[in-house]
């Protein structure tokens, strides 16, 4: 596998739509990236600099790497998700290197929206060869992102963590990471919604939903994705036993959820 191949750029086809809840995650991305992009005017009127990066954090499951293609998807970019666990593995000098001709190709491929996954696994390290190797990555990350803000070059960067806390300070200086976005795992209602789009044009009884968001608490969305193929499992199995299509029902989902745990709880205690 040569070094470009490690990162591919594609088209996603998700949008806003696809992403249930997250409200004001959503207003926010819309107010700083994409308004940006189709009315330039309106920013220079009020002297706004457009660009910087967005930093996404919260628990795993709870739609950050799925945001980040569907802002892609609302504006017609190309998406680019570079996972740094695996530049880390690198030689030292191979991955700073690889950074660089990452961020070439977003910006051959532009718009581009460039999402960069498990930020918190930079500096993470004790073992002193790894921290100078990370410090290296660091750096060459900063020149990266103050280059893109310099040309303003319709390049958008997202970032993804877990942990913020343990995120490089530099980092989140202005015009780097400097939108931090909080995204929760999702509430009650967002929950229903979640479960409404997982299970949308499949065939199922009409399904109390409301209920099953109520006994979800904590749920992350890949946790209600999870739900709805377990259930989507066991009216395939009826299918195949009957020969008929069967309809997913509300005692599939329950089983389901009952087998299942809300992942999110770990991420506060
Ligand atoms: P990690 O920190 O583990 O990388 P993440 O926050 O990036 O997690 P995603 O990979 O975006 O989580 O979510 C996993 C899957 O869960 C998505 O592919 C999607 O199917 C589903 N999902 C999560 N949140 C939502 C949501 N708000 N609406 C619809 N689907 C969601």
């Amino acid at each position: 596998k040569d070094d470009q191949s490690l990162v591919e750029s594609e088209k996603p086809k998700e949008t806003f739509a696809d992403v249930g809840g997250l409200e004001d995650v959503k207003k926010k991305i819309r107010l700083n990236f994409i308004l940006p992009l189709q009315q330039p005017e309106v920013f220079k009127a009020y002297g706004k600099e457009a660009g910087g990066s967005l930093l996404l954090f919260g628990p795993p499951g709870c739609g950050k790497t799925f945001l980040a293609r569907a802002v892609a998807g609302e504006i017609d970019a190309n998406f680019m998700h570079i996972e740094l666990q695996a530049i880390l593995s690198m030689y030292v000098g191979q991955s700073e290197h690889n950074l660089h001709d990452f961020f070439q190709k977003a910006r051959d491929n532009k718009p581009c929206v460039i999402f960069i996954d498990e930020l918190d696994a930079m500096g993470g390290s004790r073992h002193q060869m790894r921290q100078h190797h990370d410090r290296m990555l660091v750096n060459q990350l900063l020149l990266e992102l103050d280059g893109l803000q310099a040309q303003n070059d319709n390049v958008f960067v997202i970032g993804a963590t877990n942990t913020p806390w343990y995120l490089d300070s530099a980092l989140r200086r202005p015009g780097r990471f400097n939108h931090l976005v909080f995204v929760p795992p999702p509430e009650e209602e967002e929950r229903r919604t979640i479960l409404e789009l997982k299970l949308a044009g499949k065939p199922a009884d009409s399904l109390q939903l409301t209920k099953i968001a109520a006994e979800t608490k904590f749920f992350s969305g890949a946790d209600l994705g999870q739900v709805v193929q377990d259930a989507v499992e066991s009216a395939m199995e009826r299918t195949f036993e009957t020969g008929e299509i069967q309809p997913i029902t509300q005692d599939d989902l329950k089983k389901a959820v009952k087998a299942r745990k809300a992942t999110t709880l770990d991420w506060f205690a």
